[in-house]
């Protein structure tokens, strides 16, 4: 079969899709119908997180998959109590509530915390404060939550309830008030808007604000978690204690899952009937998630992350340097965005005639998420390979200006 690679496929056209059609993946490398095979510095946006069919969670999916797929919640599943421990374990979290994406485990989120003023008789705070660039999720609530213009046209009503600062701006503050904000939601590396870290110190005035004025903090960790920065979650980087995050994409190592943790003060608030999902935590999604959290948690795997990224960054910003098409590079661990002074979709396409896949972060950030367990040589070939794209860009360029 000829895969159709035009947008009048029968499926509706909701993304722009590069003309590659992927079959096959192992580690970081992926192979396409044509039989190329590309160096995926994607990692199916933060999903991946060790690589393409990793063999100890396949292992462990097919042993389930000869076993048991799916049971309803109305019933006990082992395997997601155990995953809800170990996701649970020397962290201030008490409970977690199982769902099957990022946008699911914001909505779980934002529920939570309605239901919990509900029940304080505080139904007047019905104000959530998100932030500029900020990404939370596809769905009516999580789109609202999310303060991108672009993401709204088209689908008002909005769902009320959300306000909106701007991200690492001390104003925001001043936003927090205890006769309406219900909760503070944010990113702390902001992923699809830009690669943007929050500043550790706004960061932590913000959250001591808002446990002041006994406000939850909520942090969507559904890009920045399983090790994607260095820590399994971000927030450890920070001298914060967040009242409830969220987890998905690299949870399940691509199989599809979402978690939200929260504090024992909040998780009571959710009683049977008041939230649920019917394939949340299902024996497949959890036992993808146990293995690949036993596999991460781990503090050698984290510390390895942590000095790879550091040589790889250091590698990019002294690449960087010889570059004038290069503004800026940002991000933690291996969440790194390369803020350009060009469309990122000029650099993402020529480094596909290169055989690697990087991603865009908005209109100028090129985004490189590489496996968290990339070999060496991969990421010297990734930036020996960026190097020649750059290089042909800019005398391009140069070209361009003489004529
Ligand atoms: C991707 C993402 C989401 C949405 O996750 P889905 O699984 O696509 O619903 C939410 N928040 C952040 C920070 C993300 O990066």
């Amino acid at each position: 079969m000829n895969t159709k690679t035009s947008n009048s496929t029968a499926v509706m056209n909701t993304y722009g899709r590069f003309p590659i059609v992927l079959v096959k993946g192992k580690g970081a490398c992926v192979t396409a119908e044509d039989g190329s095979e590309y160096l995926d510095f994607t990692s199916g946006i933060a999903t991946c997180n060790l690589g393409h069919c990793p063999e100890i969670i396949t292992d462990a999916l097919h042993k389930q998959l000869d076993t048991l797929w799916h049971v309803s919640n109305l019933y006990h599943i082992p395997v997601q109590q155990q995953l809800a421990e170990i996701l649970t374990e020397n962290t201030h979290f008490q409970q977690v509530f199982f769902c099957n994406s990022g946008a699911e485990a914001n909505e779980a989120a934002i529920k939570l915390v309605k239901k919990y003023w509900s029940d304080q008789k505080a139904i007047e705070r019905n104000t959530i404060i998100t932030f500029s660039h900020s990404f939370h999720g596809r769905t009516g609530t999580t789109m609202a939550a999310t303060a991108q213009e672009k993401i709204h046209q088209g689908f008002a009503p909005l769902t009320p309830g959300f306000q909106y600062a701007n991200y690492n701006d001390p104003q925001a503050l001043n936003m927090i008030n205890t006769d309406s904000t219900a909760a503070v939601m944010l990113e702390l590396i902001q992923g699809e808007g830009g690669v943007i870290p929050a500043e550790t110190e706004w960061v932590k005035l913000l959250c001591e604000e808002c446990q002041r004025q006994g406000i939850p903090v909520l942090i969507d960790e559904v890009q920045s978690g399983i090790g994607r920065t260095g820590t399994f979650y971000a927030y450890e980087q920070f001298d914060i204690q967040p009242d409830i995050i969220t987890s998905a994409k690299g949870l399940g190592s691509g199989f599809p899952i979402g978690a939200m943790l929260a504090s024992e003060k909040f998780s009571r608030h959710f009683t049977p009937g008041t939230h649920g999902s019917t394939f949340g935590g299902n024996p497949l999604a959890a036992t993808a998630a146990l293995e690949t959290v036993k596999i991460v948690k781990n503090e050698s795997f984290l510390q390895s992350v942590k000095e790879q990224s550091d040589w790889f960054v250091n590698k990019l910003e002294q690449m960087a340097s010889s570059f004038n098409l290069i503004e800026e590079v940002r991000g933690k661990g291996f969440l790194i965005g390369i803020q350009l002074k060009i469309d990122a979709i000029t650099v993402i396409k020529a480094l596909h005639d290169k055989e690697i896949l990087t991603l865009p972060a908005g209109p100028n950030v090129l985004r490189i998420l590489p496996p968290l367990n990339v070999r060496n040589d991969q990421l010297v070939h990734f930036a020996n390979k960026l190097q020649e794209v750059l290089t042909e860009i800019q005398h391009n360029k140069e070209d361009e200006n003489h004529e």
